[in-house]
């Protein structure tokens, strides 16, 4: 797939283009290409005007790193100081966070131009993007079809070349699904390796900023710069991970077992199994060792996250009271008035949906029965998965049992939707880091992806190992607009 960040720094080096300019021209592809997708529900061209600027004095200064330079976005849900962050909701139209998050503030320091928030579903509540206020992103591969969800945007503007790369957050695959609708790379680190610090909360054990990319090298690169430990995030860790970007391709897959779970394959769509077995027969092929692996588990997975994660979001979601952030109704006699029509006029169905169910399943006669359960059915998972990583180095499986969805398919029925993210949940219930790699397309032209599962800090193994399939096996999924890479 194209390396857009290695190429794009690379004309930068060589002065081949400024900084200044290569902003002009995503600015320019946005202004025309926004109208047909809707990936940026806001922009910033000004700001990243001057930062393409101090950009190309870095680059002329010799201080230049391999983003400086580079046009790039954040969804909707990133905190970046005095720039709109609405979690494409009404609640909080208007919002202008007052500080920078963790990952903008890494970014920043190297240089990195930012162009806008990206759609997604309301609070990143959903899995096609269609909850935004702002109406859903359309999948660039097919604007019938949806971008996924819920940072369905940032895969939309990647895909487009509407920004050589975006950040999203991935609470339930929300970063790897939407990245596999579109065709494109999408990684969901482990747990506490990027700081969630700016990162506006849904689920906060499950929440994790992802990266959406056009090619494992440019995935990689970006992880590099924002991975790390952070005093304002507690739950962030100290973990050397080296220079996985610089280290790519000086591994081939001979002895690497790759653990295969035929629960993962059950009630999947056959396009999609197919695609995934060829990636296996392709690893196989070329020396990795195939592990039959059971998972029986897997299946609580999903009522476990609904659980957790509404749990955590009715708790997270009860600061929206009008008071402190974004909407408030015109009109109201009293303070409990004035909280009640922010809530009901601000939030949308779906959020509001999760909300009452987080309530139900913490309120006091449920609690046991629903959320302790789901947190001891957690720790199997997590053991049930950190003994598979005894048997293998890394486990394959699809991202989603389906491609894109029509738009407006799972609208009237919010259970089919939640059921399309049975592959992607486990890995944020268990912690561990995945990359959604593109592995070839269905029937009506889009595109496949297959989840490469690693241990917690194994993101160089599973990156190696997406770096091996993307040089070496043909994917079949094209590259948009036949490759250019502006
Ligand atoms: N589709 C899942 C949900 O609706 C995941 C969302 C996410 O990762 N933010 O909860």
């Amino acid at each position: 797939m194209r390396e857009v960040i290695s190429t794009l720094s690379q004309m930068l080096k060589n002065k081949e283009i400024s900084s200044a300019e290569l902003t002009e021209k995503y600015i320019s592809v946005i202004e025309s290409d926004n109208k047909i997708y809707n990936a940026y529900v806001s922009e910033t061209f000004d700001k990243a005007r001057s930062q393409a600027k101090a950009a190309d004095e870095m680059i002329a200064n010799g201080s230049a790193t391999a983003l400086t330079g580079i046009p790039m976005t954040l969804k909707d849900n990133i905190c970046s100081d005095g720039d709109l962050t609405t979690c494409a909701s009404k609640i909080l139209s208007g919002f202008r966070p007052y500080y920078d998050s963790t990952v903008w503030t890494k970014l920043k320091g190297q240089g990195a131009v930012m162009l806008g928030k990206t759609n997604m579903d309301e609070f990143a509540m959903g899995s096609t993007s269609e909850t935004s206020v702002y109406g859903a992103p359309l999948n660039p591969r097919n604007t019938e079809h949806v971008t996924g969800g819920s940072s369905g945007g940032g895969a939309a503007a990647v895909c487009a070349n509407m920004a050589a790369y975006a950040l999203g957050s991935d609470t339930g695959g929300s970063v790897r699904q939407p990245a596999s609708f579109c065709g494109i790379m999408g990684l969901k680190p482990t747990y506490g390796a990027v700081s969630r610090y700016g990162l506006i909360a849904y689920g906060s054990s499950l929440d994790q900023i992802g990266v959406l990319a056009n090619s494992v090298k440019d995935t990689a690169v970006v992880f590099d710069a924002i991975s790390g430990v952070d005093p304002h995030d507690q739950t962030s860790v100290d973990f050397d991970f080296g220079d996985i970007a610089n280290s790519l391709g000086q591994k081939d897959v001979k002895g690497l077992k790759i653990g295969v779970a035929k629960e993962y394959f059950d009630g999947i769509n056959g396009e999609i199994k197919d695609a995934i077995d060829s990636a296996i027969k392709f690893y196989e092929a070329n020396g990795a060792e195939i592990v039959d692996i059971s998972l029986p588990v897997l299946k609580q997975a999903l009522p476990v996250y609904y659980i957790i994660a509404c749990a955590e979001a009715s708790s997270n979601l009860g600061r929206y009271d009008g008071i402190r952030y974004g909407y408030r109704p015109e009109s109201f006699n009293d303070v409990e008035e004035m909280i009640l029509k922010t809530r009901t006029e601000g939030f949308g169905d779906e959020v509001k949906r999760r909300i009452m169910l987080g309530t139900y399943v913490l309120s006091s006669g449920y609690y046991d029965a629903y959320y302790k359960k789901a947190c001891l059915l957690r720790e199997n998972l997590i053991a049930d998965f950190e003994d598979i990583f005894n048997e293998c180095d890394v486990l394959i499986a699809p991202t989603a049992p389906n491609t894109a969805f029509k738009l407006n398919f799972n609208s009237a029925s919010p259970v089919e939707m939640y059921l399309s993210d049975i592959a992607t949940v486990p890995i944020n219930i268990t912690g561990v880091p995945a990359i959604s790699v593109p592995v070839g397309t269905d029937g009506s032209g889009l595109p496949i992806g297959m989840q490469i599962i690693g241990k917690k800090f194994s993101e160089k193994t599973i990156l190696d190992a997406a770096y091996f399939y993307e040089k070496n096996a043909d994917c079949g999924v094209e590259d948009f607009k036949g490759g250019v890479v502006l």
